[in-house]
């Protein structure tokens, strides 16, 4: 596979430079120079394969030319190890519970499947790969664990101070290792600011061999597009015709990777995209104007963005045509007061204990649902577990949660944190001075 920049269709690059430099250097996104279409007859059988038959399929479709069957195989049974369910919650509603994995949240399909194409391209010699990432929450989780141990990487990870929840926290920091956690003095857009800003910054591009494990980067965007194929199939397999995915949005990869799944020829009818109070890409809907803000903090802290990086390869994915677009992606916002109402209903009608970020996939589902009626499964994605977030769930909900094996491996380690300003000068200075030690 062949990609270019969203900013310059001229470019191209094979798919290895694109997983090691994830941005290119106009400060555009990587996309696939093709976009394969799946055999239909694949699709039509698909209620006979499993998640990771599935996954060797559109990966083999993607990258095949660059990783050879054999090892993309093995890539994919060690990377998507875990389950990813339809549940049914009444006959018209279900959710895909994406949390089954290390870090209990969906991104451990993209950091798991990343680390192991970029352990796959390193050749033995090399200078040790340093891995950046900003991380609102849950993206640091993933990447930490879906690294932890990797020999030839190391691991830093950017988090704004106090906008975690303590179990995340705790998955950023008490790995040691070669994972390292910067707590930083400000949001999740100045993380990926800092981030942004090292990418582009010649003296780092010499002394240290820097990537990025964020969701800009093609190798966690092309994971995710594997259990849409696979939530189809179970879908399939029960009767279900046709097929509407709401999913909660924040830099707005996951759905990315739905509507790449869709051009490569998965039947969705409609994608619903909820968000919290950072709503950029609602209003864009709606007025055909991108108007970015800086994020808000709200319950959904894995949403909090207020300039939302995939949303530039959405825009590309539909030739930057406002109406395409508003054909296939509706898009809802909701407060913190709506966001708690959602979870509580949930429970309370059918007793399912939700994560914010999945309440509001909820009521975006629902919102869809009144306001285009019909015979389609409504499928809201889960994209963490709720024993993530304390602070947004009910107390007494809370308690009543199952917590996942090993959930408590983490908690009571010690905190292995460096405190850092908003300062571009003074992150150079820690990665230059720590260039040879964990
Ligand atoms: C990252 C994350 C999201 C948002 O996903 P994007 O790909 O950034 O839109 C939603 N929910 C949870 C739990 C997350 O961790």
């Amino acid at each position: 596979m062949k990609l270019y920049s969203t900013n310059n269709k001229n470019l191209r690059v094979p798919f290895r430079e694109a997983v090691f430099n994830s941005l290119p250097a106009d400060k555009g996104l990587y996309m696939p120079e093709l976009i394969p279409q799946l055999d239909p007859l694949f699709i039509k059988d698909i209620q006979q394969y499993s998640l990771q038959d599935i996954a060797f399929h559109v990966a083999n479709a993607l990258i095949g030319d660059d990783i050879p069957e054999d090892d993309l195989k093995a890539i994919i049974d060690e990377a998507i190890n875990f389950e990813a369910p339809v549940k049914f919650l009444n006959e018209e509603t279900a959710v895909l519970e994406l949390f089954h994995g290390p870090s209990y949240a969906f991104k451990d399909f993209g950091a798991r499947f990343m680390s192991r194409v970029m352990g796959y391209f390193s050749e033995k010699n090399e200078k040790t790969l340093d891995v950046l990432v900003a991380t609102s929450g849950d993206t640091g989780g993933a990447v930490a664990l879906g690294f932890l141990g990797v020999e030839g990487t190391r691991v830093t990870i950017l988090y704004p101070k106090g906008k975690v929840s303590k179990v995340q926290e705790e998955q950023l920091t008490t790995n040691g290792q070669n994972i390292r956690a910067l707590e930083v003095d400000g949001t999740f857009d100045d993380c990926q600011a800092l981030v942004k800003l090292a990418f582009n910054d010649p003296t780092l591009a010499e002394e240290l061999r820097l990537t990025s494990a964020n969701s800009i980067n093609i190798a966690r965007l092309i994971p995710q597009t594997f259990y849409y194929f696979w939530a189809y199939a179970q879908l399939k397999a029960q009767g279900v015709k046709d097929v509407v995915f709401s999913v909660p949005s924040g830099n707005f990869g996951n759905i990315g990777a739905g509507l790449l799944a869709y051009k490569m020829g998965l039947p969705v009818k409609h994608f619903v995209a909820g968000t919290n109070v950072n709503d950029t890409v609602p209003r864009f809907l709606q007025s055909g104007t991108y108007e970015p803000k800086p994020s808000i903090q709200t319950l959904a802290n894995a949403m909090d963005v207020g300039n939302p990086s995939n949303w530039v390869r959405i825009q590309d994915l539909f030739s930057n045509n406002l109406e395409e677009l508003r054909e296939i992606i509706s898009s809802y916002t909701y407060d913190d007061e709506e966001t708690k109402a959602a979870m509580d209903e949930l429970y309370a009608k059918y007793k399912y204990i939700a994560c914010p970020h999945t309440a509001i996939a909820y009521l975006a589902s629902n919102a869809y649902k009144a306001a285009k009626p019909g015979e389609y499964a409504s499928v809201f994605l889960s994209t963490a577990h709720p024993c993530k977030f304390p602070d947004a769930i009910n107390e007494e909900v809370f308690l009543k949660i199952e917590l996942p094996k090993g959930a408590k491996d983490s908690a009571g380690k010690t905190k292995l944190a460096t405190n850092l300003a908003v300062s571009y000068s003074d992150f150079k200075a820690y990665l230059l001075k720590n260039l040879n030690s964990n």
